[in-house]
C-alpha cells in the first residue's frame, strides 16, 4: 500500500472514530488560545529542544502524567508524584511541592498565561524545566545545553 493510501486511510479512520473531535487548529490549551500561538518571537533565541519544550508547554501535550494518562499510556495515572490528582503543566510549573524552585528564576508573576506568552519568561521556564531533568526526552538536551553554557 502506498504511503499516500495509508495516510488517507488513517485520516478517514480517525475521522470516523471521533467525528465530534475538536478540529486540529483548535486543539490547544485554553491559556494559549490566543493570537500568540503563532508568534515566532516566542521561539527566538531558543535551541531546537527548548523550542520543542516551549510548544509542548503551551499546548499541554507534554510528557507529564495528566497528558500521558489522557493518551491512555499503559500503567500511567494522571497523578503527580506529590499526590496531586493531575500532573499538568500548571501544577508542575507553579504548585508542585516536589519540584525544586530554588533555581526557578521565573518572573514574580504566578500567572501561567503570562509565563507562556512572554518570550523571556517562556525561555526561563523552558531552561528551568530542562535543568530539572524531570522529562526523560530532554536529558540529552540538558547535557548539550549545559555543556554549551559551561564552555562559553
Ligand atoms: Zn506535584
Amino acid at each position: 500500500m502506498a504511503l499516500l493510501q495509508i495516510k488517507v486511510y488513517v485520516k478517514s479512520y480517525l475521522a470516523a472514530a471521533a467525528p465530534n473531535k475538536v478540529p486540529p487548529d483548535k486543539r490547544v490549551a485554553a491559556h494559549v488560545r490566543d493570537t500568540t500561538l503563532k508568534d515566532h518571537c516566542l521561539h527566538e533565541n531558543l535551541y531546537k529542544a527548548e523550542s520543542s519544550l516551549a510548544t509542548q508547554l503551551r499546548t499541554e501535550k507534554i510528557g507529564f502524567n495528566a497528558f500521558l494518562a489522557q493518551l491512555r499510556v499503559p500503567n500511567v495515572s494522571s497523578d503527580c508524584t506529590c499526590g496531586h490528582p493531575d500532573q499538568t503543566v500548571k501544577h508542575v510549573v507553579l504548585f508542585c511541592p516536589d519540584i525544586d524552585r530554588s533555581n526557578e528564576n521565573l518572573s514574580p508573576s504566578s500567572d501561567l498565561n503570562s509565563i507562556l506568552t512572554n518570550a523571556a519568561s517562556l525561555r526561563k521556564a523552558v531552561r528551568w524545566l530542562i535543568g530539572l531533568n524531570i522529562l526523560p526526552q530532554f536529558h540529552l538536551a540538558r547535557e548539550l545545553l549545559w555543556d554549551n553554557i559551561n564552555s562559553s
